[in-house]
């Protein structure tokens, strides 16, 4: 594993963090308040491909792989956290399991439309009694011979509100558990039977939709089962283990955000006649967060490595999105001691840090879920894909 970055890469760093500071940063506060969706900011995105990691060229994919997309994503979510979202919802999610597991003809309808940026993508897994128990969802997808009904509800599905295309997950053989789950693309524009219904009294990632979706007789043509029929535990899981970058990288960065954040002020901020940085304990504080920041980083490097070299790579993303998640909450949770009464207050982004953090103990597995796959594969208890 070579840790010294390309001039490519470091090309594509840049390009990222330009792009956050000129496209997301002037307006995270005005979105934060207003709990408001920039949807152009999804649309320069695909126009810059930073929406193509991985994606063959031929459906509109950049050429570049894991490592320079975890690289973009980072500089991303350092800025704004929430739109670290659009790169896991449209490629990482969407269009990189297409691309497994679709026909050619799924691959070139749809593919494309979520690399450019000009659909909005989604996967919909978790359901109002349904979370870290993927196997027992209970939204049914009936073979009617010419099509697929669709019955059930769906619970806390990013970009839910907002998406044109997304994959969902559905039991198609009641009784089997994970052997009776399939996985479908659905049209959400052009599909009658589908109600969203935002959820609006979340405790962060405001700007980033998040719905319940309600499935009524939903009709899905027959031809946009994803994969083979059943397979869509394994389908699933195999997203999952691709999305949870976004989820690794993600709060890897909101880390570096906070650390970066605390350092700057633990210089500028005096007390008793010195910058507090100048205190040994503060500088235990920051030699804290340091250490959890740059293994969180280095294990998303790891893992994105791996995922390069098209080796296992399920113990490192989940110890990536763990250590990541870590580094995140302890990190928000450190810099706003570090910033007194000013990180209390709504003028500084200690409190978007904080309530931002706490999303990753949850999403796309929960840190007791990923404490259990890390253990597992170690134990020989289960493969490490
Ligand atoms: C902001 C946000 C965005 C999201 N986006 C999406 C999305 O796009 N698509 C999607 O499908 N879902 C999404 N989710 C849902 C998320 O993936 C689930 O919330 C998550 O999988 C956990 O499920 P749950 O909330 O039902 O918790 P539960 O599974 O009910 O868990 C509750 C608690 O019990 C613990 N627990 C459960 N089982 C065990 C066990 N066997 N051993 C030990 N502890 C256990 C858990 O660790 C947790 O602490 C999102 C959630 C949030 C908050």
């Amino acid at each position: 594993m070579d840790f010294g970055l390309t001039e490519e890469q470091r090309m594509v760093q840049d390009m990222a963090r330009n792009f956050a500071e000129k496209e997301i940063a002037p307006y995270v506060d005005q979105d934060e308040e207003n709990h408001y969706y920039r949807r152009e900011i999804l649309t320069k995105m695909g126009d810059l491909g930073l929406l193509g990691w991985s994606i063959p060229e031929e459906y509109g994919g950049n050429g570049m792989g894991w490592m320079e997309g975890v690289l973009a994503l980072y500089e991303i979510s350092k800025v704004h956290t929430s739109w670290r979202l659009a790169i896991s919802g449209n490629c990482w999610g969407p269009a990189m399991t297409v691309n497994e597991y679709g026909t050619d003809e799924q691959k070139q309808k749809y593919i494309p439309g979520w690399v450019d940026g000009s659909s909005v993508g989604s996967f919909s897994i978790t359901e109002p009694n349904t979370g870290s128990d993927v196997a027992s969802m209970k939204t049914f997808a009936a073979d009617k011979g010419d099509h697929w009904l669709l019955n059930g509800t769906k619970m806390w599905i990013s970009g839910g509100h907002s998406c044109d295309v997304g994959l969902l997950y559905a039991v198609t053989e009641k009784g089997a558990g994970a052997k009776g789950i399939s996985c479908f693309i659905v049209d959400y524009n052009n599909t009658p039977g589908i109600t969203r219904i935002p959820i609006l009294k979340k405790v962060g990632m405001w700007p980033a939709p998040t719905s319940e979706l309600v499935f009524e007789n939903a009709m899905i043509p027959k031809e946009n089962l994803l994969g083979p029929l059943n397979k869509g535990f394994l389908i699933c899981m195999w997203q999952l283990n691709n999305t949870r970058m976004g989820c690794a990288t993600g709060s890897a960065a909101l880390s570096a955000a906070c650390l970066a954040g605390s350092v700057q002020y633990a210089q500028e901020r005096t007390q008793f006649g010195k910058p507090i940085g100048k205190y040994q304990m503060i500088q235990q504080q920051i030699a804290d967060m340091i250490l959890e920041d740059e293994a969180a980083k280095l294990m998303v490097y790891h893992a994105a490595w791996l995922k390069d070299n098209k080796l296992p790579s399920q113990q490192a993303t989940s110890a990536a999105k763990l250590m990541g998640c870590h580094a995140a909450v302890n990190g928000a949770n450190m810099a706003m001691k570090i910033y007194g009464s000013y990180g209390y207050s709504t003028e500084y982004p200690c409190g978007r840090w904080l309530r931002d953090a706490k999303q990753f103990e949850t999403l796309e597995g929960t840190s007791n879920m990923h404490n259990q796959i890390i253990a597992n594969i170690e134990l020989g208890y289960s493969p490490n894909r």
